[in-house]
């Protein structure tokens, strides 16, 4: 025979540090409590054994670690996207007295006259710009708002963006150097692969395939022309020519 015992105290102390909007379905979760018989063939030497029970159903209803588990996965699609229309911005546009990013655009400029330099660069020497980039724009963010939600976009945009330059390194080393792992993610298109990559590098009429941490949306991108739209846009606006228009790729 089992005897359920309900706790009268309310589970609201607990929830005290979880924001307001993942209360409600957090107090989903319940705590049974049953006194059990231990065998029947002796009565007189029952235990009563307690069993507490929760609901791990009730924890993962709460959406208090989906929510943010799905964020972060939106913000790894999305900054593949990001670093394309970065990547857009400064092979076309600015040279190196442009304030902030020219240095990075003269670096862009380079990489397309010797692709191959990328792979014998240290990961500091890649990712120091984007680095400090995103320690001024994250930080700020991360003091300002307590909603994990949020976190768990920003750090995983943020993470992918600080290492956007060793996935196009690795993009451009040979297989056989790579570490299986990096093969691995490659093949399976979760890191930028050398076979996608290779587009941006030998189209001579305009660059192409600008998206370089996964390359997910490099073919919905090219396919749509959405750069393209763009740079003519900008052209017919403010009368800039994109440098794809200009200069072929091997320059
Ligand atoms: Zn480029
Ligand atoms: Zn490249």
């Amino acid at each position: 025979m089992a005897v359920l015992l309900q706790t009268k105290y309310t589970l609201s102390p607990i929830t005290n540090n979880i924001p307001r909007s993942h209360r409600p379905s957090l107090l989903r979760a319940r705590v049974t409590c049953s006194l059990t018989p231990a065998k029947k063939s002796h009565p007189n030497r029952e235990k009563l054994v307690l069993e507490k029970r929760l609901s791990i159903i009730g924890g993962f209803g709460s959406h208090i670690l989906l929510e943010p588990a799905l964020a972060g996965y939106a913000g790894y699609i999305l900054a593949d996207l990001g670093s394309g229309i970065y990547h857009w911005a400064i092979d076309n546009y600015g040279d190196e007295s442009t304030p902030l990013v020219g240095t990075q655009i003269e670096a862009a400029r380079g990489h397309h006259k010797w692709p191959w330099i990328i792979t014998i660069r240290q990961f500091a020497n890649n990712s120091h710009a984007l680095a400090r980039g995103i320690t001024f724009t994250v930080l700020p963010l991360v003091l300002a708002c307590n909603d994990p939600v949020v976190h768990g976009f920003v750090s995983m945009f943020a993470f992918c963006i600080l290492f956007c330059q060793q996935c196009h390194a690795w993009a451009h080393e040979r297989k056989s150097k790579l570490p299986p792992l990096v093969v691995a993610f490659q093949d399976m298109g979760l890191l930028l692969s050398r076979r996608q990559h290779v587009n941006h590098h030998r189209h001579h009429r305009t660059y192409m395939s600008y998206c370089i941490v996964s390359g997910v949306w490099n073919n919905v991108l090219d396919d749509n022309k959405i750069f393209e739209a763009l740079e003519k846009v900008l052209y017919v606006q403010f009368g800039v020519k994109p440098r794809s228009w200009s200069h072929p790729n091997s320059e």
